[in-house]
C-alpha cells in the first residue's frame, strides 16, 4: 500500500481528487495514511484516498473560521451566481460523475444518473435562492417600537454524509450553506469520498472561494469529528445517516448547544387499499423499494395490503421484481448493482432468515447469488409476521415484505407503529381517503399514488426518531441562519 495518496484518479476525463481540501488546496493527510476505495461489483480497489487525522480536521475548521467573514460578506448574487456555475459544471460532467457513483457505490447507471441530476438541482434550487433570504418588519403589539427580523449565517458548519446517495447527500447540504454565506467542513462516508472530492473539485472550478467549503476523508471517523464538532467555532452540525450515529452526535452537540440538523433511518410503510389501482401500486413498490437497491432511508421497508388484493399485488410485485437484471452497476444492462459491502449482505440475509424462520413465505429471491461481489437477489416475502425483525429496523437492501391488512384503522396503526417517521405512502383511487390517512401517518413525507417523495423545492425531514430539520425547500436554507430580532425606534 502506498503511504501518500496519489494526484488523482483519472476517469473518462474527469479528475478526481484522491487528497483533502484544505483552504483551497489539496493535501495529503498529515500522517500520509491512506484508505483505499472498492468497487462493490468486483471489489477490486478502486483509488487510495488520504486518511485524515485529527489535525487535519482542525485545519480543516481554521480554514472553513479564516473563510467566513468574507464569504458571509459577498453580496448573495455573487454567491447565487457560484453554485449557479456549480449546477452547470455538475451538469456538464453529469455522466462521468455518474459513472463514479457507480463504480464506489455499486447504483445501477441509471439510479447513478438520477442521483446526480437530483443532487445538481440543489445547486440549481440554492443559487434561486441565496438571493431571497427575506427577514420582515412589523410593529409591536404595543405601538411602541418595530421588530426587525434578519436571517443571518449562521457560521462554521460541520457537514456529515452516509455512502448511499454520495453526490445529493453532499450537495443538499453545502449549497444551502454556501448560499446562506456559511463555510463548511463535508467528512463524507470513507466507503464512498470520490464522488464528494469530484464535487468538491467541481466547486473549484465555479469559483468557490478557498476555505469556504472543505473535505476531510477519514477512517477514524469519531476520533477525527470529535474535536470538529467540539471546536466552538464551529456553529452547526448537518448530519445523514443511521439514527444509533445521530443520537451520539447530538450527544456531542449538546456540549457546545450546536445547532443541529440530523436526517437519520426510516422505516417507510407503503400502504396499498383494496380501492388503488393495482398496476400504479406495484410501479411504486417497484421504485419505493427498489430505488438503490433498495438502499435508501425513504425505501418502502412494511409494505401493507389490504386483504382481497393482497395476493393480486405480491404475484404481479413477484413477477417483476423476479425479472430484474442484477449486475456490476457500470454495466448498462443492469437494473439492480450490488450491496455496499459484504456486511450488508450478510445483515439482509440475516433479515430475511429470520422472517421465514417466523413463517413469511418466500416468493423470489432470498439469497446471495454466486458472483464475485456485493449481490443480493430480489426478494419478495409475503405474509411476514409483525414480529420479524425487517418490520421494526431498516432492511436496507432489495427486499420487499409484504403484511396483509383488513381496515383502514388497523393500516393506520401499523403504520405508526415505529420509532420512526420519514417517508410514508399510500394507494387508494379515493383521494379523501388517501388525505385522511396521509393526515393522521407519523412520516414527515407522505406520497399518494407515487413511490418517490425527494424533490429538492420540498421540504424534505422526518418526525420522531427520523430526525430533526428539513432539507431542500426554503426552509433548507433558514436551518443555515440564525434569525436575529432588532428592536427599534423610530
Ligand atoms: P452511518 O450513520 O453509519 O454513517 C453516516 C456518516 O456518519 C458517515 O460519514 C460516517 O463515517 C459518519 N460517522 C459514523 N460514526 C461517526 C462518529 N462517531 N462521529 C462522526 N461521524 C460518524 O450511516 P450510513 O451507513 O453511512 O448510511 C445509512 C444510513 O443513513 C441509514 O440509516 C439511512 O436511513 C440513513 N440515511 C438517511 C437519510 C435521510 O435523509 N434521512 C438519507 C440517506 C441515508
Amino acid at each position: 500500500m502506498t503511504q501518500t495518496a496519489p494526484e488523482a484518479l483519472a476517469l473518462d476525463g474527469l479528475d478526481v481528487p484522491t487528497r483533502l481540501l484544505i483552504a483551497g488546496e489539496w493535501r495529503d493527510a498529515a500522517a500520509g495514511a491512506v484508505i483505499n476505495v472498492v468497487n462493490p461489483s468486483d471489489t477490486s480497489v478502486l483509488a487510495s484516498i488520504a486518511d485524515a487525522e485529527v489535525e487535519d480536521g482542525l485545519a480543516a475548521v481554521d480554514a472553513a473560521a479564516a473563510a467566513f467573514p468574507a464569504w458571509a460578506g459577498t453580496a448573495p448574487r455573487e454567491r447565487a451566481e457560484i453554485l449557479r456555475r456549480c449546477f452547470e459544471l455538475m451538469t456538464e460532467r453529469s455522466e462521468q460523475l455518474a459513472r463514479l457513483i457507480s463504480l464506489e457505490n455499486g447504483k445501477a447507471l441509471p439510479d447513478a444518473r438520477g442521483e446526480v441530476a437530483y443532487a445538481a438541482e440543489f445547486f440549481r434550487w440554492y443559487s434561486e435562492e441565496a438571493v431571497r433570504i427575506i427577514g420582515d418588519v412589523s410593529t409591536s403589539p404595543s405601538g411602541s417600537n418595530r421588530i426587525l427580523v434578519q436571517h443571518q449565517p449562521i457560521g462554521v458548519t460541520a457537514l456529515i454524509t452516509p455512502w448511499n446517495f454520495p453526490a445529493a447527500m453532499a450537495t443538499r447540504k453545502l449549497a444551502p450553506a454556501l448560499a446562506a454565506g456559511c463555510t463548511a467542513v463535508l467528512k463524507p462516508a470513507a466507503l464512498t469520498p470520490l464522488t464528494s472530492l469530484a464535487i468538491a473539485q467541481l466547486m473549484v472550478d465555479a469559483g468557490v472561494p478557498a476555505g469556504v467549503v472543505n473535505v476531510i476523508t477519514t477512517s477514524r471517523t469519531g476520533a477525527v469529528m470529535g474535536p470538529v464538532i467540539a471546536d466552538p467555532r464551529v456553529r452547526k452540525l448537518s448530519f445523514t445517516g443511521s439514527t444509533e450515529v445521530g443520537r451520539h452526535l447530538l450527544r456531542q452537540a449538546a456540549d457546545n448547544v450546536l445547532k443541529c440538523s440530523m436526517e437519520l433511518g426510516g422505516n417507510a410503510p407503503f400502504l396499498v387499499f383494496d380501492d388503488a389501482d393495482l398496476d400504479k401500486a406495484v410501479d411504486g413498490a417497484m421504485v419505493a423499494k427498489m430505488r438503490n437497491g433498495g438502499q435508501a432511508c425513504t425505501a418502502a421497508n412494511r409494505i401493507y395490503v389490504q386483504r382481497g388484493v393482497d395476493e393480486e399485488f405480491a404475484r404481479r410485485l413477484t413477477e417483476r421484481m423476479s425479472a430484474l437484471r442484477v449486475g456490476p452497476g457500470t454495466d448498462p444492462a443492469t437494473e439492480v448493482g450490488p450491496l455496499v459491502d459484504e456486511a450488508s449482505v450478510r445483515k439482509v440475509d440475516e433479515l430475511v432468515r429470520d422472517a421465514v424462520g417466523q413463517g413469511a413465505r418466500l416468493l423470489t429471491g432470498g439469497r446471495a447469488p454466486q458472483a464475485e461481489g456485493f449481490f443480493y437477489l430480489p426478494t419478495v416475502l409475503t405474509n411476514v409476521p409483525l414480529s420479524a425483525r425487517m418490520v421494526s429496523g431498516e432492511i436496507f437492501g432489495p427486499v420487499a415484505s409484504i403484511i396483509p391488512f383488513d381496515t383502514e384503522e388497523e393500516a393506520i396503526a401499523a403504520a405508526n407503529d415505529s420509532e420512526y417517521g420519514l417517508a410514508a405512502y399510500v394507494f387508494s383511487e379515493d383521494l379523501r381517503r388517501a388525505l385522511r390517512v396521509s393526515e393522521r401517518i407519523e412520516s414527515g413525507m407522505v406520497a399518494i399514488n407515487r413511490g418517490l417523495v425527494s424533490d429538492p423545492a420540498a421540504p424534505f425531514g422526518g418526525v420522531k426518531q427520523s430526525g430533526l430539520g428539513r432539507e431542500g425547500a426554503h426552509q433548507g436554507l433558514l436551518d443555515f441562519t440564525e434569525t436575529k430580532y432588532i428592536a427599534l425606534d423610530w
